[in-house]
């Protein structure tokens, strides 16, 4: 194992695989095994003996694989992109009243616990020039939240991403989720949500536009 004190930003550029630089990321990591295994199923099953269980058991010999899959699927946002997932759906605005879209399920994964938050998403937006197909606000909303997040910036990301599309008058996003880290490890109670919310333009500016926005989703 190399000491935190060899790691300088030459030795970090010279040794770049995975299996160099875990150590100088991170001292305390382990090795990685005497093939130099560092496949994500391999490192479940790290983390599952490591946790005392025994990984050849009957139901467990398959977990590893399934994680993996499940991880990949629960983080897909990292490779889908706002552009492929709005491609061919905007169209020309003809007017320019508030819409809103209301209870967007999603599931996301806290990234200081890596457990699930979870919730609804509700977005408005005062049109300009282009209007989105309705479900793809839902489909633009998975873009971030699959994906190891905040709630505040998974929030902020989704405004974002919508008004380069949009570059409407104005646009908000609130999401109101429960989080699996605080409910399961008893920090607060069950049954408590967290809000936030990003607005933009008018939402911003006015509070009468502001104010029409959240009285709907009582
Ligand atoms: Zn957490």
């Amino acid at each position: 194992m190399t000491p935190a004190s060899h790691l300088t930003t030459d030795r970090v550029n010279q040794e770049t695989s995975l299996r160099d630089t875990a150590h100088l990321i991170h001292p305390s990591m382990p090795d990685f095994d005497e093939f130099g295994d560092c496949s994500l199923d391999h490192l479940v099953s790290r983390l599952i003996s490591g946790l005392g269980e025994d990984v050849t058991r009957e139901g467990l010999v398959k977990t590893p694989e399934r994680v993996e899959r499940s991880l990949r699927f629960l983080t897909s946002g990292y490779e889908t992109s706002v552009e492929e997932v709005l491609n061919g759906a905007l169209f020309e605005a003809e007017g320019s009243e508030m819409v809103v879209v209301k209870s967007i399920e999603f599931y996301s994964l806290c990234e200081h616990h890596m457990l699930p938050f979870f919730g609804h998403a509700h977005i408005a937006y005062i049109p300009s020039k282009k209007i989105l197909g309705l479900s793809k606000f839902a489909r633009v909303v998975d873009v971030f939240a699959r994906r190891m997040q905040v709630q505040e910036r998974m929030t902020s990301q989704i405004a974002d991403a919508l008004v380069e599309a949009l570059e409407p008058e104005g646009l908000a996003v609130v999401t109101e989720a429960s989080h699996l880290c605080m409910m399961m490890r008893g920090v607060e109670k069950q049954g408590s949500t967290t809000r936030t919310s990003a607005m933009r333009g008018v939402f911003k500016s006015d509070a009468r536009t502001r104010q029409e926005f959240l009285d709907s989703l009582r």
